[in-house]
């Protein structure tokens, strides 16, 4: 069977670039003296100046991570220790669990929750006010979000910050590799992750200022700022992956992938009566598809008859058959518990093509007269 892997947005597949990258990568530790060590921090140190300039921020401002559950987690630490103790952080319920529980931890009881709309948008308008009104000690919000593809207006976000002179902390995964870089690195912190882009797991970044307090005491790696001998091949492996996206970004390559989405989301709609694409008004990624699915017990079902019909999607979040909680993304759009439960993750890659979206469309089709929902075509 022909295999279709729509799950980008939960880890991209590895790219060939990566494995050419990692048959080059020197031996040593880059905090030896000896040359061969030195080989591999100056490697480490082109990485840096590379992405530096790719974001539009100094190569010094960038630490390498595990990945962006680590990043956010330093970025969040560092925040709590050199904010004030009143200090509030804004931010809304559709971030990344990774960014809400470290926000949790550290400012427990001084958050304040970002509006979003039915859209999954957040309420521009509303932060342009109450910035005037008394500034927090830090503005987070994500650039895309992964269940839905929502793009944030993280540009105005944080413009609007640097005018109020108020830190920005921006969740970049989904973001960076598939929309340009540029103009991420005004933002104060930034993170993200190699392998959401066809870098390998387990390696990512922040953006962060010089005088991060670490997370991770150790050697003294990282200007100080995260200790443990630093993962070469995987921040080389994770260049690789960005350089070779960067290249298709140039040539606008994600317009005609946008078509491409929009069409299926129209054929799914008219296809399977009683489907709804999640935040259908706002700007969203080229490759993320939230749908709310005809009504069924469980979104769980449709994945797994999906997966024997040979397409691999996710349903975004946690599944609501009563085990695990409803995804708090569609919650926080106010979505029902109900709704919520309905949705399922479609994230294509640059490889998909018109073809594979076809396929998905025509397993859908089986899977919901296996069900015997709607009105299959
Ligand atoms: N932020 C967003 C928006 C994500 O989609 C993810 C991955 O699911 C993360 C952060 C965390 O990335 P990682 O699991 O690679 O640390």
């Amino acid at each position: 069977m022909n295999r279709i892997y729509l799950d980008d947005a939960g880890s991209a597949p590895l790219l060939t670039e990566v494995e050419a990258a990692l048959r080059d990568v020197p031996g040593g530790n880059p905090s030896s003296p000896h040359r061969i060590g030195q080989r591999a921090s100056a490697a480490l140190d082109e990485a840096r100046a590379q992405l530096a300039e790719m974001l539009g921020c100094e190569p010094h401002e960038i630490i390498w991570t595990s990945g962006a559950t680590e990043a956010s987690n330093l970025v969040l630490h560092h925040a709590a220790r050199v904010l004030p103790p009143q200090a509030e952080v804004w931010i809304s319920r559709t971030e990344h669990p990774c960014v809400l529980a470290p926000a949790e931890r550290y400012f427990s009881g001084r958050l304040r929750e970002l509006p979003v709309g039915r859209d999954g948008l957040t309420d521009l308008g509303w932060l342009e006010k109450e910035l005037r009104r008394g500034p927090p000690g830090l503005l987070v919000l994500m650039a895309a979000n992964n269940e839905t593809g929502v793009l944030q207006p993280w540009r105005e976000a944080a413009a609007l910050c640097q005018h109020a002179g108020v830190p920005y902390y921006c969740d970049a995964a989904q973001w960076l590799g598939k929309l340009p870089a540029q103009a991420l690195g005004t933002a104060t912190y930034l993170s993200s992750s190699a392998h959401k882009f066809g870098g390998p797991k387990g390696v990512g970044f922040a953006k962060c200022p010089i005088d991060t307090s670490p997370m991770l005491l150790g050697g003294g790696q990282e200007e100080g700022r995260r200790g443990g001998t630093e993962n070469v091949p995987g921040v080389l492996a994770m260049m690789a992956a960005l350089n070779a996206r960067a290249a298709r970004l140039r040539q606008d390559e994600q317009v005609m992938r946008e078509q491409w989405r929009r069409s299926f989301e129209h054929k799914l709609t008219a296809q399977l009566p009683g489907t709804e694409i999640v935040g259908a008004q706002a700007p969203r990624l080229w490759n993320t598809v939230s749908a709310l699915m005809p009504e069924a017990d469980c979104q769980q079902r449709w994945v797994v008859k999906l997966d024997r019909h040979g397409c691999a999607v996710s349903t975004g979040s946690a599944c609501a058959s009563g085990k695990e909680a409803p995804s708090h993304v569609l919650l926080g759009m106010g979505l029902s518990a109900a709704d919520a439960g309905r949705v399922l993750r479609f994230s294509s890659g640059w490889e998909t093509t018109p073809a594979d979206w076809d396929s998905l469309l025509a397993a859908l089709n089986k899977v919901a007269g296996q069900m015997k929902l709607g009105n299959p075509a």
